[in-house]
């Protein structure tokens, strides 16, 4: 295995390699977007749905994409092929150039082993962060390289020893965790906060709104206080990389039982079946 490899507008290069224009917007303001996804024998689960997901946020920012859904396709095989890595975590990233009419495109790669079988098992802590989210802004819906009220609130969490943080938004309601939906589960009812209080539109979340009923569960989408998520039978979060993660403690406190729940373990089995069988 050799991950010393990138994708750089469609070519397969050493990092060292792999040179961008110093002087571009997304280097100065932050103007890009990316996505992160799992490549399992160099296949993405609903990859169509993240390069949609993209373009949605390119009309917002107004930017140009310089790849299309074949090329990301390709990369995606290349790259996971030349570093002979058959579970994968894939970032892509587009970034605006010296003009906002020109982009450059990025395909990175890691392997997936900080989401250790452990996490799973016995399920992860979560803090609130002390970091809003701004539910008014487009770039709340929008996954964008402006990524640091979420990078701020994932140290937060690392700092009180917890593995992620919960953003409530400016109405005080729960949004989502730092880089992952967030699901509340209360006897057969499985809610996960609105896009309009803060949350991204996960293609996670999605697909586990979808897979809700194999797990005898209905799911909704409502606003959630952040004692609705401290007193639920079973609380998850949720992303691309990482699937369905149980959390079992917040702010120190159990949740539920404090260990995984039936309906959250049902659930992440389904997500994997769906993801695995491509
Ligand atoms: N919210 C944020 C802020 C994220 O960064 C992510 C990860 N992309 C998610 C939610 C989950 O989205 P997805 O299921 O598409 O990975």
């Amino acid at each position: 295995m050799d991950l010393d490899w990138l994708c750089l507008n469609g070519t397969l290069v050493r990092p060292a390699e792999g040179t961008v224009p110093a002087v571009s917007q997304g280097l100065l303001y932050g103007l890009g977007l990316f996505e992160t996804f799992r490549a399992r024998g160099g296949r993405v689960f609903r990859l169509e749905r993240h390069f949609e997901r993209l373009c949605q946020g390119a009309g917002i920012l107004r930017l140009p994409v310089p790849v299309t859904f074949a090329a990301l396709e390709a990369s995606v095989v290349a790259l996971t092929a030349r570093c002979s890595l058959e579970d994968a975590r894939l970032r892509l990233t587009v970034a605006a150039g010296a003009s906002d009419s020109e982009a450059i495109w990025l395909v990175t790669i890691r392997s997936p082993d900080d989401y250790p079988e452990t996490l799973y098992s016995q399920g992860i802590a979560v803090v609130v962060a002390s970091v809003r989210r701004n539910e008014g802004s487009p770039l709340t819906r929008v996954k964008s390289l402006n990524y640091l009220d979420n990078l701020l609130a994932r140290r937060e969490a690392r700092r009180s020893r917890a593995q992620d943080a919960i953003l409530l938004n400016s109405a005080g309601f729960v949004a989502e965790g730092s880089g992952a939906n967030l699901f509340a589960i209360r006897g057969r009812e499985l809610a996960t906060p609105p896009v309009e209080d803060g949350a991204l539109p996960g293609i996670t979340r999605e697909a586990v709104m979808e897979l809700a009923g194999e797990a005898g569960l209905t799911a909704i989408e409502k606003s959630l206080s952040i004692d609705e998520v401290a007193t639920a039978d079973e609380v998850f979060l949720t992303n691309a990389v990482a699937g369905v993660l149980p959390a079992v403690r917040l702010n120190e406190a159990s949740i539920g039982r404090g260990t995984p729940g039936p309906l959250t373990r049902a659930l992440g089995a389904a997500y994997l079946r769906a993801v695995t069988a491509l």
